[in-house]
């Protein structure tokens, strides 16, 4: 499990846009499949180094590499259903932001989640469903009551928001993480899966992730890259319930 050495990691705008451009790629079916033949697993077999946490819900439907066009030994997953945070789960992101300087963690939600709706539909009709499935309802519960909400809200606008909250709940419940969101390095993200179209929306950030348009991830050390203000980092929270939510164009 340990990290390989001599590699450095992304800034997290520019592991934002490798997401996105895999995500382009899933979107209109022309995935290159990257990292996934013997050599890489080859190359992996002393060590990993992944530029990107993922934490989305368990839905069969979210699965995490083949939405941003990912291969073996790029994103760290962590899932459970709709999303909810527990001990393990910020121990598990706390690991790979320790241990691999992994610059961005993304909290995956997506339409029409069973999770949410089980929450909304507990709070409806007041009552909880049985077992353990009552923890994860309760957890999603605080998103689906949001004073945040507009009025007679879908239950899409609760996963968005359920999204934007875990984004802030991860940082706020973990002094790792939210060192390193301080620090410039990491960047935490929500985003929000069409699961129709493919296309992953982001809404919420934790800084200012743009690049120039015509910015190569392929070559990111021969272009000038955008300076992150370490002591006053940007919270950006993107306009939900507009009509272009993401103003970075996704
Ligand atoms: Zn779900």
């Amino acid at each position: 499990m340990g990290a390989l050495s001599g590699l450095t990691q992304p800034t997290p705008a520019v592991a934002w846009k490798m997401l996105k451009e895999g995500n382009e790629r899933f979107v209109d079916g022309r995935r290159d499949h990257p990292n996934q033949d013997a050599e890489r697993r080859s190359q992996l077999s002393g060590g990993q180094f992944p530029y990107t946490v993922i934490f989305g819900c368990g839905d069969s439907r979210l699965a995490a590499e083949h939405i941003f066009d990912l291969g073996l030994g790029d994103a760290f997953v962590v899932r459970t259903a709709g999303q909810v945070i527990e001990n393990g789960v910020l121990g598990s992101i706390e690991y790979a932001v320790e241990a691999f300087e992994t610059p961005i963690i993304m909290v995956l939600g997506h339409d029409s989640c069973g999770a949410v709706t089980a929450a909304r539909d507990a709070i409806e009709s007041g009552e909880m469903p049985p077992g353990f499935i009552r923890n994860l309802v309760e957890r999603i519960i605080p998103s689906v009551i949001s004073p945040e909400l507009p009025p007679k809200a879908h239950v899409n606008d609760m996963v968005r928001e359920h999204t934007r909250q875990t984004a802030i709940r991860i940082t706020e419940q973990s002094s790792i993480i939210s060192d390193a969101v301080l620090s410039g390095k990491v960047a935490v993200v929500g985003v929000f899966y069409h699961l129709h179209s493919g296309k992953a929306e982001l809404v919420f950030s934790s800084q200012d992730l743009s690049l120039p348009d015509d910015f190569d991830v392929a070559n990111p050390s021969t272009q000038s890259l955008p300076i992150i203000d370490k002591k006053q980092p940007k919270i950006v929270f993107s306009p939900v319930w507009g009509e272009n939510p993401s103003p970075w164009g996704l």
